[in-house]
């Protein structure tokens, strides 16, 4: 039988948004817990370095998620390992988040940080590569392949941007895409063909990916889907741009998102579900990044205290952990 917890503000998902929210929350004296499902860190975990972050020109994903969860626990923030199943508002305008472990977490204002999961081509070698030169971020991991021959997996406008964004760094780029034409907007098609260090293979799938004795990627294992010829292909880094899915499925009820899924908020980061707020990769924005997400976690968590302030102040309010909401 699952337990219920009362907090003043629930987190689900602890990436840089995430562990940024918690640490604001916590420091603004909120009772605060941030529920993950796996270890702390998000997005930062899937990646090898980072060096775009500012102050550290150079440190290890896991390095900077340890980091960020210390200082949100430092400042009060409990962390719980917990698949979050369901998250809905109550008739009476609290937040209730559902786990798979039965227990139920309470609070009058969420804040939604569940960050978003890459589409992966599910093909050997991908997993035990990744970080290694499987990738699924260009501006995170291009510059690790200065002069460097590398691929791009997909034909919609993330992999054909993405392709000519690389070409910066890359002396080569083949973009493999599995059709004999691009899902991308004509303008990104034209910038990438009149680019000269972009190959395109068409109707191509990649079955295995291939490292050396250090797990370094070093070649692909392909098909032609028409004539089934295969092939290999010498890269040092394989980028898979095949779609990109928020994680919203745990909202219960309708939250404005825009046609990909991506929730909308107002620049408080509250979405259309009134206390309930997002940050991070699950939002409507221009770009995912760390520095974007917790700059997204900070207005949250500052926004969230506003709303709770508000909720006292026009003592509508419930009772809650701290007691300062009594109706
Ligand atoms: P997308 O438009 O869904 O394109 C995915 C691409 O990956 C398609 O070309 C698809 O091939 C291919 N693909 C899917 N599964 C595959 C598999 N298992 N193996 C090989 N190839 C596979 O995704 P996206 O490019 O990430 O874009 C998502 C949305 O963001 C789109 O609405 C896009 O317009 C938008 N976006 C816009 C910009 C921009 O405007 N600058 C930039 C990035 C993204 P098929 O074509 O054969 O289906």
């Amino acid at each position: 039988m699952g337990q219920t917890f009362e907090y003043d503000v629930i987190i689900v998902g602890a990436g840089p948004a995430g562990m940024t929210a918690g640490m604001y929350a916590g420091r603004s004296m909120l009772k605060t817990v941030v529920l993950e499902r796996g270890a702390a860190g998000g997005e930062l975990l899937n990646t090898e370095t980072i060096e775009d972050y500012p102050g550290f020109e150079h440190i290890e994903g896991w390095d900077l998620a340890q980091r960020f969860e210390n200082h949100a626990k430092k400042f009060g923030a409990e962390f719980r390992q917990t698949t979050v199943t369901t998250l809905r508002k109550l008739p009476d305008g609290s937040f209730e988040a559902e786990t798979d472990s039965g227990d139920t977490f309470h609070a009058p204002t969420a804040i939604v940080t569940a960050g978003g999961t890459p589409i992966r081509l599910g093909i050997p070698g991908e997993t035990e590569y990744a970080g290694k030169g499987v990738s699924y971020c260009a501006i995170c991991d291009g510059a690790f392949f200065k002069g460097h021959t590398i691929a791009v997996v997909g034909g919609g406008d993330a992999a054909v941007e993405e392709a000519d964004f690389l070409t910066r760094y890359a002396s080569k780029v083949y973009l493999i895409h599995r059709r004999d034409e691009l899902r991308a907007s004509k303008l990104l098609q034209k910038r990438l063909f009149e680019n000269p260090k972009v190959e395109v293979i068409w109707d191509t799938l990649v079955d295995r990916v291939e490292a050396d004795g250090q797990g370094f990627v070093r070649n692909l294992k392909m098909h032609n889907v028409k004539t089934a010829a295969e092939s290999d292909l010498a890269v040092t880094a394989l980028f898979v741009f095949i779609g990109f899915r928020p994680n919203t499925g745990i909202i219960d009820g309708h939250v404005d998102h825009d046609e990909m899924g991506y929730l909308l908020t107002d620049v408080n980061m509250e979405t259309s579900i009134d206390g309930m707020f997002a940050a991070g990769d699950v939002r409507a924005q221009l770009t995912r990044q760390v520095t974007t997400a917790a700059g997204d976690g900070t207005t949250a968590a500052i926004a969230a205290e506003k709303y709770l302030s508000s909720l006292r102040d026009s003592s509508v309010g419930r009772v809650v952990a701290t007691g300062g909401y009594a109706v």
